[in-house]
């Protein structure tokens, strides 16, 4: 169900070939080692540049290909599919270059785009603190006006390409007294004194993905690093955050899709009681009805996209597709790997992978309640 959607033409379809050959040549073959380092190496940042899978939207000013929002929900379908997406280039491509070519000047874009688009520069979004995740305004990291410099003071956590990435941008407080008209989007670039990393973070699923606390102790960022304006960073991240919903409900129904597609092989070739799996009604109206979400998925995610790229998503309907992405997404590798008994639990087997990568979805990036809140909200 993932090729040959009406969305995509036929020259999006060769890109989708060039992608998953690109993921089965290099990132599947080494993946169980650098699940076991906890950490994807900069090599595959440069290879995945060199292909041209970063930051596609770019325009060749800044040294990308100027592609559309396709090309970029195309790597992140095929990033899904892959069965494991530890590969966090969604948060380097969809966020942060999303963020500074927005927001960026002319002379910011120039800096850092064409780093990012070959792979040299990596990017973090530095949100989330210790006592603040779900509620935004309630950071604490702050950044003092000190002449041309800011000065920033705070700590970040579960940060996605904390230990990788070279630029971050950090949402931090401007303007405390003006509580969510305080925020600024401040880049903070790698290394600088007073910027430290702390432990990689040991996490559930998703361990080729690097995940780290950040620390920063008077750092002094030039002013030139604010990126959009002061205070308006709230708005700002409310205002890219239904495309960035949108890549992970795309990435979540990708994953799904192939959970369904292992199983689907899986129980046509394993017996049980002399006959193979998928002869007995359970299996098939399990994978009748999974299929039957999987469908519906698609064709909610496929309207989203094409809302996205006519300007018209809100917020509310990216929120609708992350949450029933996502949620598909964690009752789908549940009920495929019960199908698969006891080899579902070994490590061993891609589903088994599958299951504890997927929990991260209803969580980051907005939790299903969070979601919710927002949904409600239109009623
Ligand atoms: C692997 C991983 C990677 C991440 N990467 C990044 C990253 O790169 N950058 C970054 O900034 N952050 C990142 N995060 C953080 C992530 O965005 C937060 O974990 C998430 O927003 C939830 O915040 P929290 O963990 O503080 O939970 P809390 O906000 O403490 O929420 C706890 C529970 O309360 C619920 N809840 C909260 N508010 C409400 C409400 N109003 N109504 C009902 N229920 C509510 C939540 O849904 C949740 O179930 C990452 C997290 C993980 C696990």
């Amino acid at each position: 169900m993932i090729e040959n959607r009406p969305i995509y033409g036929p020259e999006y379809e060769e890109l989708r070939r060039n992608v998953r050959r690109f993921f089965a040549t290099e990132l599947l073959p080494n993946i169980d080692r650098w699940e076991e380092d906890g950490i994807i190496p900069k090599s595959l940042w440069l290879k995945a540049g060199q292909m041209g899978l970063l930051c596609p939207t770019v325009g060749p000013e800044y040294g990308g290909a100027g592609g559309d929002f396709l090309h970029l929900s195309i790597i992140d379908e095929e990033l899904g599919y892959t069965g494991q997406a530890s590969f966090t280039i969604q948060t380097h491509t969809d966020i942060v270059a999303a963020y500074v070519e927005a927001l960026g000047t002319e002379e910011q874009k120039k800096r850092w785009l064409p780093r990012m688009v070959r792979g040299e520069l990596i990017g973090a979004v530095a949100m989330t603190e210790p006592q603040a995740g779900s509620d935004l305004k309630a950071i604490t990291t702050s950044a003092r006006r000190d002449g041309d410099h800011f000065i920033i003071n705070g700590s970040k956590t579960f940060i996605t390409n904390g230990i990788n990435a070279d630029l971050i941008i950090v949402v931090c407080k401007t303007a405390p007294e003006l509580g969510r008209n305080g925020v600024s989007l401040i880049v903070v670039e790698a290394p600088v004194e007073g910027f430290t990393r702390g432990k990689r973070l040991k996490k559930m699923g998703m361990k080729a993905s690097d995940t780290a606390e950040l620390f920063f102790d008077g750092v002094r960022v030039p002013v030139e690093n604010l990126l959009g304006a002061e205070n308006a960073g709230f708005k700002q991240v409310m205002h890219e955050i239904p495309k960035e919903r949108l890549s992970i409900a795309t990435i979540a129904m990708a994953a799904a899709q192939k959970a369904f597609d292992v199983t689907v092989a899986y129980v046509k070739e394993r017996k049980v009681f002399g006959k193979p799996l998928i002869e007995f009604q359970n299996t098939q109206f399990k994978l009748a009805e999974l299929k039957t979400q999987l469908t519906v998925g698609w064709a909610h995610l496929d309207h989203c996209i094409a809302k996205h790229l006519k300007g018209e998503l809100t917020s509310d309907e990216a929120a609708i597709a992350k949450l029933f992405n996502t949620e598909l997404q964690c009752r789908m590798v549940d009920e495929c790997l019960q199908l698969h008994g006891g080899w579902g639990y070994m490590a061993e087997t891609p589903i088994s992978r599958m299951y504890t990568d997927a929990r991260v979805r209803r969580i980051a990036g907005g939790s299903s309640e969070i979601m919710k809140v927002l949904i409600a909200r239109t009623l």
